[in-house]
């Protein structure tokens, strides 16, 4: 083949944005769901119709089954990021355990959270079995993949760092080369942690699924229907406690009054009042191969449908879809000026053209093929990358997010969690060690930008750095960091 030819290809999609390629897999979007038609109040009021949103609807309304539960969408259910992401339901942790060990709970606490983590990824499965939702879930387990020496020893130092925080053989295994290479053929592989706990699903199957299963528990969700404020419950006058008011969702159709208003925007947070520096919303990006023949999945193996990362700074996540294409997503162009989103999932063409040639590299196989589709969306950072699950009786506001790109399976812990927080149960969710957690907020503008854009580059130099063989981290990495405060 001309190289040329193959590096054209590699830079161009049949396909690009239509929110995502989940969305035309599963033959186009849902009928839209009507807008609110006008004032009203409810026991619950939810912002946001993405996974942690519709997850805090689902318990709440299975605990109380009397409340009036409204979720309000600005655009439709599985718009944002859960309707676009890699597919990984990962039991992965969302921040760093040492960060959440200064808690209250102490290491108890994050190995608490650890263990819950866990058991989320059966629990999204058991959801998906009681409610008939058939999200392609495979619970075929995660491998971070090395390709080169630097990488590797990040591997072996994660390992040791995953035994110190208790996880044993049957949670984390380190595989040679050869076992890797047994379960999938990836150039350059030098070796590669295992960890079961993590299925592979199709995101938009499971958002829609369980928009319909709350639905059917007699959650009313409205779309096209944006948030322009959330307003706390007044207390009442000099004594600190709640006041006869509610708090208030307001919207172009009219306010909606009640006793919660629970915001789960995630990425999107930045764009409502007083939220411009909680969350960052950091840009990702996902390309997605047409179906691979025979011959080239005989070259990849991979018949166990893990999911499948790298361990560089800029690193790749991929799955193996149900219809045989290779899904493969990335950090692309980090970070839009001011908090900007993208419009409808139009990625930019330099983070098709990286992504392109990331899988080229590792699946040589996969050259034969085209790109059918591309698409971007925005997560939710924190400054400190750890998420917060939150809900105070006084304000009547709550909200869960911060999830760093982990957030598949820790929005239904944090969606549980609320639902305990605000129907008032005391249980082992309520005293997680994300619970309240707080935080810095970013920088203002236009130093957030400068950061962003800036770690990245650095990130990209040491990725490149590394590629020439060094077994050490690049310094580069370790100051970008040091400046992220990554952990
Ligand atoms: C490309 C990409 C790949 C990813 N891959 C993975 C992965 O493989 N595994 C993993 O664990 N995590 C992954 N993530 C992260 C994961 O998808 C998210 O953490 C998770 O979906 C967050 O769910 P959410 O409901 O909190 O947010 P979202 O799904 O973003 O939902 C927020 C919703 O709020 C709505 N909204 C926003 N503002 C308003 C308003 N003012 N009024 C009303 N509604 C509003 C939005 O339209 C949206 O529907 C990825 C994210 C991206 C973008």
């Amino acid at each position: 083949m001309d190289p040329a030819d193959g590096d054209t290809k590699f830079l161009t999609a049949e396909h690009n944005g239509d929110v995502s390629f989940w969305w035309r897999a599963r033959g186009g979007f849902p009928p839209r769901r009507p807008s609110l038609p006008g004032p009203t109040s409810a026991d619950v009021c939810i912002v946001g119709a993405g996974f942690t949103g519709l997850w805090t609807a689902y318990y709440l309304k299975q605990a109380e089954p009397s409340l009036r539960i409204v979720v309000l969408e600005a655009a439709f259910a599985g718009f944002g990021a859960s309707g676009r992401n890699g597919g990984w339901l990962t039991s992965a942790l969302p921040g760093s355990r040492d960060r959440y060990a200064r808690g209250a709970g102490g290491r108890d606490g994050v190995l608490d959270l650890q263990r819950q983590l866990r058991q989320t990824v059966d629990e999204v499965a058991r959801v998906c079995a009681a409610e008939g939702i058939d999200a392609d879930l495979v619970k075929g387990g995660e491998l971070a993949v090395a390709t080169t020496p630097a990488q590797h020893e990040r591997l072996r130092a994660e390992l040791a760092a995953d035994r110190g925080w208790g996880l044993g053989e049957e949670d984390v295994r380190y595989l040679g080369a050869a076992e890797l290479a047994g379960r999938v053929r990836i150039a350059g592989g030098l070796g590669a942690l295992y960890s079961p706990h993590c299925a592979r699903i199709q995101p938009a199957k499971l958002v829609t699924g369980l928009a319909r299963a709350v639905e059917r528990a007699g959650v009313e969700i409205y779309e096209a229907t944006p948030v322009t404020r959330i307003v706390p419950r007044p207390t009442a006058r000099g004594t600190g406690r709640p006041g006869p008011d509610m708090a208030r969702a307001c919207t172009m159709f009219g306010d909606v009054t009640a006793r919660f208003v629970v915001r789960a925007t995630e990425g999107f947070t930045a764009r409502l009042p007083g939220q411009r520096r909680q969350l960052l919303p950091m840009n990702s990006s996902v390309i997605v191969t047409e179906p691979l023949d025979d011959s080239a999945w005989r070259e990849i193996g991979w018949t166990g449908y893990e999911t499948i990362g790298d361990s560089a700074h800029v690193y790749m996540y991929a799955q193996r879809t149900a219809d045989g294409r290779i899904a493969i997503g990335g950090r692309g162009v980090p970070y839009r000026f001011a908090s900007g989103v993208d419009h409808r999932g139009v990625t930019q063409p330099a983070a098709i053209g990286t992504l392109g040639h990331v899988l080229r590299a590792l699946f040589p196989a996969a050259a034969r093929s085209r790109i059918d589709h591309a698409w971007c969306g925005v997560l939710g950072v924190p400054r400190d990358w750890c998420a917060t699950v939150t809900a105070d009786p006084a304000s009547g506001l709550g909200w869960a997010g911060g999830y760093a790109g982990h957030g598949v399976a820790a929005s239904n812990l944090a969606g549980h969690t609320l639902a305990d927080l605000v129907a008032g149960r005391p249980t082992a969710r309520t005293v997680l060690p994300w619970v309240g957690h707080r935080t810095h907020r970013w920088e203002p503008e236009p130093l957030r930008w400068a950061g962003v854009h800036g770690l990245y580059a650095l990130y990209r130099a040491a990725d490149h750095a590394e590629a020439g063989g060094s077994a050490r981290t690049s310094p580069l990495a370790r100051v970008g960091d040091r400046i992220s405060g990554i952990p």
